[in-house]
């Protein structure tokens, strides 16, 4: 959030002559405030009071990196002390935690709230300090056109569990399916990406979208509910709910828009997005667009983060978003042309099959048949290489070995006339030559950074690592064809009405890794001459090496993060369950320490996908993800994903009687989450069945027919989930090691 300079210095000026009592030339429009003797001995017995709030509702209360508290809520409070002397806290955390802790006076109260007739039996209210519009948001671009309450029948809406007013407003949409979610990011995911069809927000889940860096929300209606916060304090403290009033009609209507206006990014009335489309362009370029109706547009089917084709013939990408929002702009949309893969792209644009390339590297033989507009993208190229091997920075060293390049891309041109002597071989994509390196077939693979990165994680290529960076830019740009001129005018403006910061939220939202280029400090070399030319140089150049490595290593520990990550739900992988199991199975043998395996499964999860379809699916899952996550958070515990809709837990550090009530806390909350299954014959909602085998540390002190190894401790737990399904599921089939008959537990 950036703030303006001037509103600032607006601050500082109200503090200042607040601070100093002074009446100066400054006009202050907040009448003083006359305290009782009551309320001054209140003040004067607290002076200061904690009121919970919740930790993801930004902008109303945002909580730095440092733990300072800024936002709304401050900002109304910090005028509230400086008004009345009455000083208080935000306690941000978990919003049903801060909730229990008020009920119990454990806090003073509730800041960021609504006020509710069940809040009322604990906390008085004060007036309310901000009123809150309802409205949906649905995924960028409304595919599903929702535009009334009606086109709401039928389709998924993301609620925040425990966040009453959300749950109220649902209860008007009685034909919709409510998600309830455990947390605003893992909303703002599903409904981004499609797999929940809309949600409610008051301006905080925008914000917090754009602050994450995704985007890709949008205004859909406005249901009419308004909602007004208000600070709850606890009942026996009514002297501050009349101080706190005090405070807030002192303050006025004004300085409170002021403080809005700093906060929110569109006004909290008026959500429908404006655009300057088509402002800048001529009557004649209009026309010209009209007259050209959609514009052919050929792509890179597979050069993903930056664009590719989908199996539903769509485009994807860095790229395809920023064509997106160009012709948002333009109000006028692209027609994809389908090419097999990139050499085709280019051999359609020139026999003008289509109009347009959405981005490729400017280089002269391109320019024989296309204009190009300014650069959308400006990306590092980089070089990838076994992790057993070493690349010292120097291309030069390396002729004797092969490197390998993607055919058709724009860098084997621009290194073939650096490198004159490198030896090139081209792959048909990126898989192929990253595999290449892998198995050691090739020395280098030379591509954009976010390519490798997103080329190696989906198909688990652990053994590469970035090894340099070549000094050498990539621009991207919107190739037109020549005999377009007037297309290349119009979509030049476009480009040059994108702001970087739009720019770089596209990028990041599809790129996990960030690669720093080390400064450049060539322009420093005339400025000195001999031994401190040499000393500096060095300096720097260690500082650049230390930079350089240091991004790499980042980089590099992000693929593998990565490539253990199980994309849908965020826990770890299948593959990554084949690490750890024998790894801690041996740890535990060694150090004589008890390990239990907990497999689980998802009861009759077929019926529903079947039921409520296969995006529903994958919210549960990543629902019933979120829960094992939070659940596994201690070094010794790892939660994956093994299939489907079966997960493991792996516990290395606790009891078996610990382990035990683990799962059936586990299956408990699961069915808390109160997610509705139709299908599911033991429960109305979601329920998991469970295998615990617990092995004790002294397992191979006992005999047993069958080896003690982990494959088989995976089987016999298999078994025990086998045996929870026919018990009738919805329960824990626990057993150990050497026992022969499980128990079950419900
Ligand atoms: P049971 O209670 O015996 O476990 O019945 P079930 O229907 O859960 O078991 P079954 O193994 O027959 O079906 C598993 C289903 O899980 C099949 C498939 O539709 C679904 N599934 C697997 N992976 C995914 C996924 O990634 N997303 C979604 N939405 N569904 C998945
Ligand atoms: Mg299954
Ligand atoms: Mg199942």
């Amino acid at each position: 959030m950036k703030v303006k300079p001037l509103i600032l210095l607006f601050i500082l000026n109200t503090v200042v002559v607040l601070n100093g009592g002074l009446s100066s030339t400054f006009v202050f429009a907040a009448s003083p405030v006359t305290l009782t003797a009551e309320e001054q001995a209140f003040i004067q017995a607290h002076p200061i009071i904690t009121l919970g709030t919740g930790d993801a509702w930004e902008p109303y209360v945002i909580v730095g990196e440092d733990g300072q508290i800024t936002g709304y809520d401050a900002d109304i409070l910090s005028q509230i002390k400086q008004l009345t002397g009455l000083e208080i806290r935000l306690l941000p955390g978990d919003w049903r935690e801060r909730q229990t802790q008020a009920q119990r006076n454990e806090i003073d109260g509730l800041s960021t709230g609504g006020i509710h007739p069940e809040r009322r039996i604990y906390l008085n209210f004060s007036d309310p300090y901000i009123r809150l519009n309802k409205f949906v948001l649905v995924t960028k671009g409304n595919p599903l056109n929702i535009r009334t309450r009606a086109d709401l029948d039928g389709r998924s809406i993301a609620i925040h569990r425990g966040n009453l007013s959300d749950e109220k407003v649902a209860q008007s949409f009685p034909r919709s399916h409510i998600i309830p979610f455990n947390s605003i990011d893992s909303i703002i995911e599903a409904v981004s990406s499609g797999h929940v069809d809309a949600t409610f927000d008051n301006g905080s889940m925008l914000y917090h979208a754009n602050r994450i860096g995704s985007p890709y929300l949008q205004f859909a209606l406005s249901i009419n509910e308004t909602l007004d916060l208000a600070f709850g304090i606890r009942k026996d403290w009514p002297e501050a709910i009349s101080i706190i009033n005090k405070g807030l009609r002192a303050l006025g209507e004004a300085e409170r828009q002021r403080i809005q206006a700093r906060w929110f990014l569109t006004p909290l009335t008026n959500h429908e997005t404006t655009t300057n489309q088509s402002t800048f362009l001529s009557a004649e370029e209009t026309d010209f667009l009209n007259r050209l109706g959609s514009i052919r547009m050929c792509i890179d089917p597979n050069w993903m983060p930056l664009e590719a084709l989908t199996a539903d013939g769509h485009s994807q990408g860095i790229i395809s978003d920023l064509i997106a929002l160009l012709m948002h702009r333009l109000n006028h949309s692209t027609q994809l042309v389908y090419t097999a893969n990139w050499a085709e792209s280019l051999t359609s644009v020139q026999a003008g099959s289509c109009d347009i390339i959405s981005a490729a590297a400017i280089t002269p033989e391109r320019s024989e048949y296309l204009n190009f507009t300014r650069p959308l993208l400006s990306e590092p190229l980089v070089i990838a290489i076994r992790t057993d091997n070493t690349f010292d920075g120097n291309l030069n060293h390396y002729f004797n070995q092969t490197f390998v390049m993607v055919s058709g891309h724009a860098a084997i041109e621009l290194l073939r006339r650096q490198y004159p002597a490198m030896r090139i071989v081209e792959a048909n994509d990126v898989t192929t030559a990253l595999r290449a390196i892998a198995n050691g077939d090739a020395f280098g693979y030379i591509d954009l950074m976010p390519t490798i990165a997103w080329t190696a994680q989906r198909n688990d290529i652990l053994n590469i690592k970035i090894a340099g960076n070549l000094n050498e830019h990539y621009d991207l740009a919107i190739g037109v064809r020549k005999e377009l001129p007037m297309l290349l005018s119009i979509l030049s403006k476009a480009v040059a009405s994108l702001n970087p910061d739009e720019i770089k939220t596209i990028r990041d939202h599809w790129t996990s890794v960030r690669y720093e280029q080390p400064a450049d400090y060539r322009w420093l070399w005339p400025y000195f001459s001999g031994g401190i030319l040499l000393l500096l140089f060095m300096l720097i150049w260690n500082h650049r090496l230390t930079r350089l490595n240091e991004a790499l290593r980042t980089a590099n520990a992000r693929i593998v993060l990565l490539t253990i990550t199980d994309e849908l739900t965020g826990l770890f992988n299948r593959r990554y369950f084949h690490e750890v199991m024998p790894r801690e199975w041996r740890r535990a043998l060694r150090e004589r320490r008890p390990l239990h395996l907990l497999l689980i499964d998802i009861d009759y999860f077929k019926l529903y996908n079947d039921g409520y379809g296969h995006p529903a699916g994958d919210v549960v899952l990543q629902s019933v993800g979120a829960l094992l996550r939070e659940r596994t958070r201690r070094g010794g515990d790892f939660a994956f994903r093994v299939g489907g809709e079966e997960f493991a837990i792996l516990l290395t550090e606790v009891d078996r009687a610990t382990a035990m009530a683990f799962a059936e806390e586990l299956r408990m909350s699961t069915e808390k989450l109160g997610i509705p299954h139709r299908g599911n014959t033991v429960a109305p909602v979601v329920t998991l069945s469970l295998g615990l085998l617990s092995v004790a540390e002294n397992a191979f002190d006992y005999p047993n027919a069958i080896p003690l190894n982990w494959e088989n401790v995976y089987h016999r737990a298999d078994d025990l989930l086998y045996q929870a399904k026919h018990a009738g599921r919805n329960c824990v089939a626990i057993g150990d090691w050497q026992a022969s008959t499980p128990k079950l537990s419900t």
